[in-house]
C-alpha cells in the first residue's frame, strides 16, 4: 500500500496528506476540499499529528485522487513503518511559547520524517510546560528546558494506544545541534535493536543496557 493511503471499511479508501508540520496554506486547503467533493464523500478530518485525511475515496476514483494529491504538490504520507510527521505546538506564535517551535519542528521534518523503523516512532516539539502531557506521550517529545534558557530536554518512550506509558524524562539540557544528534542516536537505536512490531518503548525496556546507552552518549555529548 502507498504511504498516507489506508484501506478502510467496505473497501473504500482514506488517504492522509501531512502539511508542514501541522500547517497548511489555504491554496493546500483549497485543493484538498476539491479532491475531497469530488473523490471523496466531500469530508475531511483532522489529526491528532496535525495532518488532514480525505475520507470515503472508492477504489475506482483512488488512482485519480493521488494524481491529483501529486499535481498539487501535497505531501501523502503519515502511515507504515516510518517516522510519523512531527508534531508542534504553536509556540512560534503563541505568547507562551519559549523557542521558534514550527522551526525547529520543520528542521526535524526535514532530517528524520518517512526514515524507516521497526514499528512507528512518533516526535513532538512543543513550547511551554502546558504541553508536558503530550511530550511525555510521544516516542521522542522535545521541551524547553527550565533549568537552561535556549536549550531543550527530552522525554523519550512515551505510548498511547493500548498500553500508554509516560515517556522517561532525561534531565541532560540540549542545544539545538546536541538535540539533532541524540535523535539520531535513538533512532538508530530503535533501527537496530528493534524488530516489529516494537515500539521504541517496548525495545528499550527489553534491554536496559540501551537506556544506559542513550545516557551515556547524551553525557559524552554535552561534554564535547
Ligand atoms: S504548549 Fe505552551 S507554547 Fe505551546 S501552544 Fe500550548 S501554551 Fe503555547
Amino acid at each position: 500500500m502507498v504511504s498516507g493511503v489506508i484501506h478502510q471499511k467496505n473497501n473504500f479508501y482514506t488517504v492522509r496528506i501531512i502539511g508542514n508540520c501541522g500547517e497548511f496554506s489555504a491554496e493546500e486547503l483549497i485543493a484538498i476540499a476539491q479532491i475531497a467533493s469530488t473523490y471523496g464523500n466531500g469530508k475531511i478530518t483532522a489529526t491528532s499529528r496535525g495532518t488532514i485525511e480525505i475520507e470515503q475515496i472508492s477504489p475506482d476514483n483512488l488512482e485519480i485522487a493521488l494524481e491529483k494529491i501529486k499535481i498539487n504538490n501535497l505531501r501523502l504520507g503519515g502511515t507504515g513503518t516510518t517516522v510519523r510527521a512531527i508534531v508542534s505546538c504553536k509556540g512560534t506564535t503563541c505568547t507562551k511559547g519559549l523557542y521558534d517551535v514550527h522551526a525547529l519542528a520543520t528542521e526535524l521534518d526535514n532530517l528524520f520524517y518517512g526514515k524507516t523503523v521497526p514499528k512507528k516512532l512518533k516526535i513532538g516539539v512543543f513550547g511551554c510546560i502546558n504541553s508536558l502531557g503530550k511530550a511525555k506521550s510521544q516516542d521522542i517529545g522535545i521541551m524547553p528546558s527550565f533549568k537552561n534558557p535556549h536549550k531543550f530536554e527530552l522525554y523519550i518512550g512515551g505510548l498511547l494506544g493500548n498500553s500508554p506509558v509516560y515517556g522517561q524524562h532525561i534531565d541532560i539540557a540540549l542545544n539545538k545541534e546536541q538535540l539533532i544528534c541524540a535523535i539520531k542516536f535513538i533512532i538508530e537505536i530503535y533501527q537496530k535493536n528493534g524488530k516489529y512490531p516494537q515500539r521504541l518503548r517496548k525495545v528499550l525496556d527489553a534491554n536496559p543496557n540501551l537506556w544506559q546507552e542513550i545516557n551515556n552518549y547524551l553525557i559524552e555529548l554535552i561534554q564535547k
